[in-house]
């Protein structure tokens, strides 16, 4: 009798280094593919609009792509600590298979799955796929976990290299009997009325397939520019690959290692030690995360609790989301994050800035919108970005760093081609007055900052 294996899919859809599905492969039995929409679960962050388009591309590419290996995606919807030993009951496997993830509600489910599927007597096993480091691994010497990014990317350097990544599955043994799967479309990950998704149509194209093609073409073509031009707003010199990586299309071992053994002129090997940093700022932000799992609602430095926040002006907000703040950079961030669910790591720094510091709008306010807005947006480097701008997170900006939104702009848009792309009303002859004055609201940032710092 057959004992089928579930390898049960999360941020991880891909067929490519999927340690889950390796095991799986290597028991021998036929395999059932699942994929489980929980917004059910208490205390689960039920992911955001763009975020929901990618899920739905990326789980129709999974799909076709396992259902040519000889299986197919089996699709549930409810709470998983449900789902997953309804459907591992009603097939009678004989083991469950996942890699593994580190958000803290995540992790809890995780650990009474496993609990309750091997008390039925079930094999159980997850998998180290979506880190490089395990987050309890990387410890100080007194045994804390880092809230440094330098001696954090020090100490995992004399770690044991990342393993290889694995070979791509060409087959997957799927059951013989049919096994009930949802209709993807059933889910309603698609906005319908009205269709905001335009942008993301022509911006994007989710699945592995595509993944791995932007890789190649990144390592070819940018990468050796990536160290003089990554910051500059429309200097396209950076990877995209943020939303291959959140969603699992990618893994972080894949990009290590095709990276580091892709050979190129010139200033390739700065450039290649600059972009790796980067991932290994992904991994700190996962560290940090584990270790302070509320880090979405709550300030990483408590001592942040003290900010006085003043009574939230709507409308400020609205105008920062909508890009009509009349400063440039700004408008032109905002607008390129609605319309293709991305924003240049830099301008990120700024618009988060100018919100927070500008119009003294409590940063979880901002995190949300791009918790929202943002196809790569991800439960760690979100949050602990936004931390970063605000001076509440680890490692974070000196609180008095307050970006001035002008100055990066004559630094990392020099001629104009990012402002002409989004804002090009900024260029014209009458361009658009600020919303408040930069100086002067700079100097209330700093006033309200002082409260923190004395600590009143
Ligand atoms: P590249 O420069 O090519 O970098 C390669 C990879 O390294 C990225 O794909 C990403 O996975 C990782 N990386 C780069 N910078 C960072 C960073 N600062 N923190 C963590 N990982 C990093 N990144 C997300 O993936 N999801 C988010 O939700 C997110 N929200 C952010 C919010 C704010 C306010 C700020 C300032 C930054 C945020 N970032 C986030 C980090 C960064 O802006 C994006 O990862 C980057 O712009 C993606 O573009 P890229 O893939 O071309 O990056």
């Amino acid at each position: 009798m057959a004992s089928p294996s579930i390898v049960w899919f999360r941020d991880d859809l891909r067929l490519t280094d999927h340690p889950a599905l390796r095991a799986a492969l290597d028991r021998d039995e036929p395999i059932v593919a699942l994929y489980v929409l929980d917004e059910e679960s208490d205390g689960v962050r039920q992911i955001g609009g763009a975020a929901r388009w990618w899920l739905d591309g990326s789980l129709g590419s999974l799909g076709e792509r396992l259902a040519e290996r000889g299986s197919s995606l089996v699709l549930r919807r409810g709470k998983a600590s449900e789902v997953v030993p309804a459907v591992a009951d009603e097939i009678g496997a004989g083991a469950v298979f996942w890699n593994r993830r580190y958000g803290g509600v995540e992790r809890e489910i995780d650990a009474t799955i496993k609990e309750k599927l091997r008390a039925d007597g079930l094999t159980v096993a997850s998998f180290a796929a979506n880190l490089l480091y395990e987050p309890w691994t990387v410890r100080t010497q007194s045994d804390k976990p880092y809230g440094v990014y330098s001696p954090f990317s020090r100490a995992v350097q004399k770690l044991p290299a990342p393993r290889a990544p694995l070979p791509e599955a060409r087959k997957v043994p799927g059951l013989s009997a049919s096994i009930d799967s949802d209709d993807l479309s059933s889910w309603g990950l698609l906005p319908t009325e009205p269709d905001w998704a335009g942008g993301l149509r022509e911006t994007w194209e989710p699945g592995e397939p595509a993944a791995k093609a932007r890789m190649r073409e990144f390592l070819d073509d940018d990468l050796g520019d990536y160290s003089t031009y990554r910051d500059e707003f429309a200097g396209g010199a950076t990877s995209n690959l943020s939303p291959r990586l959140r969603w699992g299309e990618l893994s972080p071992y894949q990009v290590w290692h095709e990276t580091l053994e892709h050979k190129g002129p010139g200033t390739h090997a700065k450039s290649a030690a600059g972009f790796l940093s980067e991932i290994v700022w992904r991994e700190f932000a996962w560290h940090v995360t584990f270790h302070a799992p509320d880090i979405a609602t709550k300030n990483w430095r408590r001592e942040y609790d003290a900010f006085p926040w003043p009574t939230l002006n709507r409308s400020h907000l609205e105008k920062w989301q909508r890009g009509e703040t009349g400063v440039a950079v700004v408008d032109a961030g905002m607008r390129q994050l609605w319309k293709t669910g991305v924003m240049h790591n830099r301008v990120r720094m700024v618009t988060a800035s100018f919100l927070i510091k500008n119009l003294l709008i409590d940063w979880r306010h901002g995190e949300q919108w791009f918790w929202d807005c943002l196809v790569d947006a991800d439960a760690a480097s979100n949050p602990f970005n936004w931390q970063w701008v605000a001076g509440s997170g680890a490692d974070a900006a000196p609180y008095f760093r307050v970006f001035n939104p002008e100055t990066q702009r004559k630094k990392f848009d020099p001629r104009d081609a990012y402002v002409r792309e989004w804002a090009p009303e900024h260029l014209g002859d009458n361009p658009p007055e600020p919303m408040v004055d930069l100086g002067e609201t700079r100097k209330r940032a700093l006033d309200a900052y002082s409260h923190v710092r004395h600590g009143h």
